[in-house]
């Protein structure tokens, strides 16, 4: 029977790494998931039925609680994940990475907790955490506890800013010194946790963890958010395979490392984007929502109207648009779908340019085009595209700001400097699709909406994108 189990487990691990595979394409994402849920149930049964079947002395003890926990848990995700708004997507995926965390530091804490009362009933009363749980033991699960924690607080407090609930991201008078002193004495803790078996040192431990992450976190703000956002989903990997490893549970390790490395390559992909260092995002906070720290931008906003918007489209030799998160607040892909193709019969060449952290979510705008049909071969990556800007009749911008401000790369005083930008102001003409004069996430003013090629179309997006179409239609 033992044989079974293990060996259900490497055939959870092997469908955890395809489905994973397939989630690196938007043709096959659909089905990775399908296939990594079904990995994760055999897993969760697996785990369930083992100790039971095999008589092992680590049977599961309290499996009513267990199975009312599944249920609430299951029942609520399920739940929420039926009727989540594509806008809320990310938000509920900190939210539910920040549980993953916090699982894994739970792990661990029952685990320091068991080595606790054995200790307290050592005779010798010299019993320490390393001796109950065994050296290696005990160091993976120290270390997934603070992993674990700091991605537990700190991926709340990402829900809360993606969720709009906290706004301002400001660094406090000598926030990094700060947070270096908190963080050496949460790994000071740590060890002494390893060499005692102390009670209030757990708790002062986990407190100072769970502090750690909130003050990483709330100075982060701007182009700095998605990379600290996959750090977290990468540190829950771990933390979640080192905890596997004092479970002794194959799947939970393979699972984690998994989780772990993938979220690892895509904070490097994504602080290369951003061009910042993932230590400083960490530590340093820069980039954070200054709300003002950068330069105001001068000049006028110029209003278009659609009808002069589309035949300025339907005329022009080539058409770019650059779609960010306001587009999906509009849900507005499917007109702007329909209206690319109009513009393609009118013998305009239509191009679609993704900025790497769009939206809210790494791909989102991509999972969005994809959503309403627009063809791959049509959409391009940033470092594909910038060039052929200056070769574009009009660079049509829905819904997105942050990431066409150009103050990115002139004002040393933006919380936006030095992040590449799609290079929409070498266009001919902008057309800017928004509801009126907002700033995007990082707050910051953009001086784009003040050039002299650039003209406002304001209004909500998809209502904007349907009287183009109506105007574009009206000259065919
Ligand atoms: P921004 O957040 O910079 O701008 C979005 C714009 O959309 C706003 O200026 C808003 O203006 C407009 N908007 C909102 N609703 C509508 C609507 N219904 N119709 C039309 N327009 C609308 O978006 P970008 O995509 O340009 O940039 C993404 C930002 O998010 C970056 O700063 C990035 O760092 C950050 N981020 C990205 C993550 C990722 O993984 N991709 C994760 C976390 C943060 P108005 O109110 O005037 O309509």
């Amino acid at each position: 029977m033992e044989t079974i189990i293990q060996a259900s487990y490497f055939i959870a691990a092997v469908i955890f790494i395809l489905g994973l595979k397939q989630m690196s394409s938007p043709v096959t994402a659909r089905r990775g998931i399908l296939w990594a849920g079904a990995a994760m149930v055999l897993a969760t049964l697996a785990t369930f039925l083992a100790p039971e079947i095999t008589g092992s002395d680590q049977a599961l003890t309290n499996v009513s609680l267990i199975v009312i926990a599944i249920v609430i848990g299951g029942g609520y995700a399920w739940w929420s994940g039926k009727r989540v708004a594509m806008t809320d997507m990310p938000q509920m995926i900190a939210m539910y990475n920040g549980m993953g965390g916090g699982a894994a530091a739970t792990i661990a804490a029952v685990e320091l907790l068991k080595a606790n009362t054995e200790a307290s009933h050592d005779p010798t009363g010299t019993m320490t955490i390393a001796d109950a749980l065994g050296p290696d033991v005990a160091i993976l699960g120290i270390l997934g506890a603070i992993i674990g924690t700091v991605s537990f607080s700190g991926s709340i407090i990402a829900w809360a800013k993606l969720d709009g609930r906290l706004h301002r991201s400001k660094l406090l008078p000598a926030q990094h010194l700060i947070n270096a002193v908190i963080a050496i004495a949460t790994v000071g803790f740590a060890i002494a946790i390893y060499f005692s078996a102390d009670l209030t040192t757990i708790v002062i431990f986990y407190s100072l963890a769970l502090v750690l992450g909130i003050f990483i976190t709330v100075p982060v703000g701007g182009a700095d958010m998605p990379v600290i956002i996959s750090l977290f989903n990468a540190l829950t990997g771990l933390a979640v395979g080192f905890e596997g490893y004092v479970l002794g549970n194959a799947a939970m390790i393979i699972a984690g490392i998994v989780v772990g490395s993938a979220g690892s390559l895509l904070t490097h992909l994504m602080a290369v984007a951003m061009n910042r260092s993932v230590a400083n995002v960490f530590f340093a906070g820069v980039g954070t929502d200054s709300g003002g720290s950068a330069t105001a931008a001068e000049g006028e906003m110029k209003e278009i109207q659609a009808q002069d918007a589309g035949i300025l489209m339907a005329f022009a030799s080539q058409v770019i648009i650059i779609p960010g998160y306001g587009m999906a607040v509009a849900q507005a892909q499917h007109k702007i779908w329909e209206l690319t193709q109009l513009l393609h019969d009118q013998g305009v060449s239509v191009k679609f340019a993704i900025h790497p952290v769009a939206g809210r979510m790494p791909g989102h705008m991509n999972v969005l085009l994809a959503e309403a049909g627009v063809p791959y071969d049509m959409i391009y990556d940033m470092e594909d595209i910038n060039a052929d800007f200056k070769n574009t009749t009009v660079a049509l911008v829905i819904g997105a700001n942050d990431v066409v401000n150009p103050s990115a790369k002139t004002d040393t005083s933006s919380p936006l400097y030095g992040m590449p930008i799609l290079d929409a102001i070498e266009s001919d003409n902008v057309i800017v699709i928004k509801r009126g004069r907002g700033t995007g996430f990082s707050g910051v003013e953009n001086p784009l909406f003040f050039t002299d090629n650039t003209k406002m179309l304001f209004g909500d997006g998809q209502k904007a994108a349907s009287e183009l179409i109506q105007a574009v239609k009206e000259l065919t």
